[in-house]
């Protein structure tokens, strides 16, 4: 859930950087495969066994691979990710992250304004009410997540940003529910997910997901192992000829899995972040209950894939809800130590952010 618009521009642009299978001397086309996620459009391509300009592309590919230059980059390369690795938060997995924050704002100005002009006409007015309740919510967990974070160079990163929220209304027969955050902080909620967040403790719940993925800077870290995504189809196309291995070998073995492990990362970091706010965590189970309702009422339309969870990049919703439970007597904790029980009894009435953004 609330894919971001940014990692489909970047699949897009990894697709587009591949070469296709030429077409064959009978002019039929080559074997392609389209990813998991489209609709597959496959024809197949009759391929000679003494296919000798493969064998000859074979010979330049060893050759290209033991000269000396590429020796030397090679070793470059190890340097300067062995260099950039860290380990992410929550998980501890560890990562590439080379990208600086003014790239990841740059490629977010730029999804921003593809974004806007494909939804100008559907973005409500400022004067709709929801916008006042949408910013109380990201306004308290901005707050708790600057004054939380030990890095001062994210904290300054997020103070300077110019947070935006734009709500786009949709028919919620055929839009999905969303929202994601851009990483140049500008906020997109769809209408089709305000009924299944039915209050404020519903949309601190997707606002706090979103905000984490920032938080824990996934963005950055897809752009990171984009060059190496594009490097590794070209060489298997290189290798093999065809185009769907290193499609495969990316999505199902790297990409795919990653991206649910951030999924998991930012309901983890968003669930402590409203634990923090003194959000009903709760509620945040109900919500991800209302979501799995939607789903199968979507599912018994449509049908569902049975491996449907292998293949996407997000963890499945019961997970998502048992993930949360697991969380619960931590997250109880957290809530604690923020003073949130006294509140609740009225000892402590002001619970709003002292740092205003919206
Ligand atoms: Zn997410």
């Amino acid at each position: 859930m609330f894919q971001s618009k940014l990692f489909t521009f970047m699949f897009k642009a990894s697709r587009s950087a591949v070469p296709k299978v030429p077409k064959s001397s009978n002019g039929s086309k080559g074997f392609s495969f389209r990813g998991f996620h489209n609709s597959p459009k496959m024809s197949a391509q009759y391929r000679r066994f003494n296919n000798s300009s493969s064998g000859s592309n074979q010979i330049n590919l060893s050759r290209l691979l033991l000269s000396r230059n590429t020796i030397y980059a090679g070793i470059g390369v190890v340097a300067f990710c062995a260099y950039n690795l860290e380990n992410a938060p929550v998980t501890d997995r560890l990562r590439l992250l080379w990208v600086p924050y003014w790239m990841e704002s740059k490629i977010g100005g730029y999804s921003y304004s593809q974004i806007l002009s494909e939804y100008k006409d559907q973005i409500l007015p400022s004067s709709d009410p929801t916008y006042k309740t949408i910013g109380k919510v990201m306004n308290k967990l901005l707050d708790a997540a600057i004054s939380n974070s030990s890095d001062p160079a994210q904290r300054d990163h997020l103070l300077k940003l110019d947070w935006k929220i734009h709500i786009i209304q949709v028919d919620p027969k055929k839009v999905p529910p969303n929202a994601f955050i851009l990483p140049n902080g500008k906020i997109f909620v769809f209408s089709s997910i305000l009924p299944i967040c039915n209050g404020e403790d519903g949309l601190a719940t997707v606002l706090s997901h979103e905000l984490s993925h920032q938080l824990a800077r996934h963005t950055s870290e897809q752009l990171s192992k984009q060059p190496f995504y594009i490097a590794l189809s070209l060489l298997m196309y290189a290798a093999t000829g065809v185009d769907w291995i290193g499609d495969v070998l990316i999505n199902g073995v790297l990409r795919m899995p990653a991206s649910r492990e951030m999924e998991i990362e930012a309901d983890h970091i968003g669930c402590t972040l409203m634990a923090k706010s003194c959000y009903n965590l709760g509620e945040a189970v109900k919500f991800w209950q209302r979501m799995y309702k939607w789903e199968e009422t979507v599912a018994s339309q449509r049908g569902a894939g049975a491996l449907q969870e292998f293949f996407s990049t997000h963890p499945g919703t019961e997970r998502r809800i048992e993930n949360i439970k697991t969380w619960m007597p931590e997250l109880r904790n957290v809530q604690e130590a923020s003073g949130c029980y006294e509140h609740q009894f009225g000892m402590f009435m002001d619970q709003t952010s002292t740092r205003k953004f919206f």
